[in-house]
């Protein structure tokens, strides 16, 4: 199943859940708009390189379309065109006030130097200038890119429209950023899993989680899991799993992966396995926070842990999360999971517009309490509905958008 049928069918079981009309329906599955260009790079070879690039924007009922920018050589269309409506049932589930929208390069950016990001994320906003902006479409970090690709999208933007940092979010903290944007999906991960845990009565102290991916978003989470006193029994990146029994030293790896280029290889403080063997450890909590579709129909009748938190998006596809419940796993669904992110984006491009910056502890503060109230509705309505907490976001999220949709009108 291609990814945007995916997010459609997942919106579809929801929609019925709340007899939403089928002219509704219609309306909400359908992007607004799908910009796609093309992106001739000169390399530092002297090679001319041609990309392609999109934006494609979901929803705007509920405010301005927000949501990442992925570099990644699997990037296409559609996966754009789901990525863009997970955004706007994400917003719409923590009640910011923003539509959807996603983009992306079909690069590789881990082969790229420095000054090779720079001219491909230039070029790009030469291409889309037009159709993002501060009150239009906000971009933000994802898989491939971070908050200098933000500085330099503000900045090239600002040569078509003038300064306006409130364009993009996700920039460094001294570059009109935000203390604590970087850690915030892994962040909200960490927190959302132990309020899961309490809620399901289990001692957070004593949980054992596996956590795939080791980027900005696992190693926070592994670090929050960590110092909460989850025992961390495996983490992996490309390079591969990494198992201790006894629980891996969280801070020990992110040093080490620090000191080794941001990754893992060679850690020794773990035995080496593989990726697969990672998901299916005999662990309590499962946290996927690297590439989507990870979890199949072929492997998820293997899954062990009872617990599974999307931390990336799209981590399971429908047919597995399918075998999952029936199994009677507890699913935390992406669009809550890793909303952390796109939370404290929201708390950038607020503050941008007023020339003002909270600290660390306010951001936390705010992110925590904004990620606790939707947690908390979304159980409630999953036992309302008698439904699994994925439907139960998505009945939140569509509810919100379909709302926001009548009252504003559509003549
Ligand atoms: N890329 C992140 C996400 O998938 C963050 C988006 C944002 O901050 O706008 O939620």
């Amino acid at each position: 199943m291609r990814a945007f049928e995916a997010v459609n069918l997942y919106f579809q079981r929801a929609a019925d859940q709340i007899e939403l009309p089928d002219e509704m329906r219609e309306l909400l599955m359908m992007a607004v708009r799908e910009v796609q260009v093309q992106i001739p790079v000169d390399m530092d070879d002297g090679r001319l390189a041609t990309f392609v690039g999109y934006r494609v924007q979901h929803n705007r009922a509920r405010g301005p379309m927000k949501g990442g920018l992925r570099y990644h050589p699997e990037v296409d269309l559609d996966e754009v065109r789901s990525l863009a409506s997970l955004m706007t049932w994400k917003t719409a589930v923590v009640n910011l006030p923003y539509g959807g929208a996603k983009g992306g390069v079909a690069v590789d950016a881990r082969k790229l130097s420095v000054i090779e990001l720079e001219r491909v994320t230039r070029r790009f906003v030469d291409e889309i200038h037009d159709v993002i902006g501060p009150d239009t479409d906000i971009p933000a970090p994802d898989m491939g890119t971070d908050h200098r690709v933000m500085a330099w999208i503000m900045n090239q933007y600002g040569k078509y429209h003038g300064f306006n940092p409130g364009v993009v979010t996700g920039k460094p903290a001294e570059y009109y950023g935000i203390p604590g944007r970087e850690e915030a999906p892994g962040r909200g991960v960490g927190l959302l899993t132990v309020k899961l845990l309490q809620r399901l009565k289990w001692k957070s102290k004593e949980a054992t989680i596996a956590i795939q991916g080791f980027g900005t978003v696992g190693s926070h989470a592994a670090k929050f899991l960590h110092e909460a006193g989850c025992r961390v029994l495996a983490i992996s990146d490309a390079t591969g799993a990494y198992y201790r029994q006894e629980g891996i030293d969280v801070p020990g790896a992110i040093r080490y992966s620090l000191q080794h280029d941001h990754l893992l290889s060679g850690y020794p403080d773990a035995e080496l396995i593989t990726n697969a063997a990672l998901l299916e450890s005999d662990v309590d909590v499962l946290v996927p926070a690297a590439i989507g579709g990870v979890i199949s129909a072929e492997n998820a009748p293997r899954i062990k842990a009872p617990i599974i938190v999307e931390a990336a998006n799209s981590p399971t596809q429908p047919e597995a999360d399918d075998i999952l419940v029936k199994g009677g796993k507890t699913v935390l669904p992406d669009v809550l999971a890793n909303a952390g992110g796109v939370t404290v984006s929201y708390f950038e491009w607020a503050q941008n517009r007023q020339f003002y910056q909270w600290n660390l502890d306010r951001v936390r503060g705010e992110l925590d309490r904004t990620l606790t109230s939707a947690f908390e509705e979304i159980w409630d309505l999953a036992r309302e509905h008698k439904v699994t907490l994925r439907t139960a976001a998505f009945i939140l999220g569509i509810s919100r958008v379909a709302r926001a949709t009548e009252l504003s009108g559509l003549a």
